[in-house]
């Protein structure tokens, strides 16, 4: 009879009654929480590199010898520029700056670079690669110091969203300027409203 009775417990286990079933389903609540920690802590941890990992842009040449990423995930400004400049170092009908907080390119043995004096007098440096002839980026000479921004060749990087880019230089422009943009004849002047088509 008493037989019978212990039986029929560890068949049917009462929630008041813990059994050494209940006490395993304990351990398996402490152990799933556990790991529910340690995943949420994985999740935590892939958000924050993924982040950081989208946090700049990625940016390369034709050939590849000269990769290269940005210090932010969007340009400060865009510019497509119509001077014949720009018209020659992009052999086509403009040139596309996207500016960025300063950084170097100039580390990699597959760059070289020329200077020029642009029309405002200031002299600029071009680099390029040496292998493939892709322009890189543009930065203007200071005398003792690095130059705030660069000019990045937009036509380099990587997922670059191209709306919003402000036409320059349009006199000398030698394809339609698209309507509705921003749009400058020559430099463009921050200290006043900016012109629209
Ligand atoms: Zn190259
Ligand atoms: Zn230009």
């Amino acid at each position: 009879m008493r037989d019978d009775r212990l039986t029929s417990s560890t068949q049917t286990p009462q929630p008041w009654n813990a059994g050494p079933l209940q006490r395993g389903c304990g351990a398996c609540v402490l152990y799933t929480f556990r790991l529910v920690l340690t995943i949420s802590y994985l999740h935590r941890a892939i958000r924050k590199q993924s982040t950081k990992e989208s946090n700049i842009m990625n940016g390369s040449c034709a050939c590849g010898s000269v990769t290269f990423t940005t210090p932010t995930d969007t340009p400060l400004n865009l510019f497509h520029c119509h001077c014949i400049a720009c018209r020659k170092q992009s052999s086509s009908a403009f040139g596309t700056s996207a500016i960025f907080p300063f950084f170097r390119v100039d580390d990699n043995p597959s760059v070289s670079y020329f200077s020029r004096t642009c029309d405002s007098g200031r002299k600029q440096n071009c680099y390029f690669c040496n292998k493939c002839g892709s322009r890189i980026l543009h930065a203007h000479v200071f005398e003792g110091r690095d130059p705030e921004v660069v000019a990045v060749k937009g036509g380099l990087l990587e997922g670059l969203n191209w709306e919003g880019g402000k036409h320059i230089f349009c006199r000398s422009a030698v394809v339609p300027i698209p309507e509705g943009v921003e749009r400058w004849e020559g430099e463009p002047d921050f200290s006043k409203p900016a012109p629209k088509v």
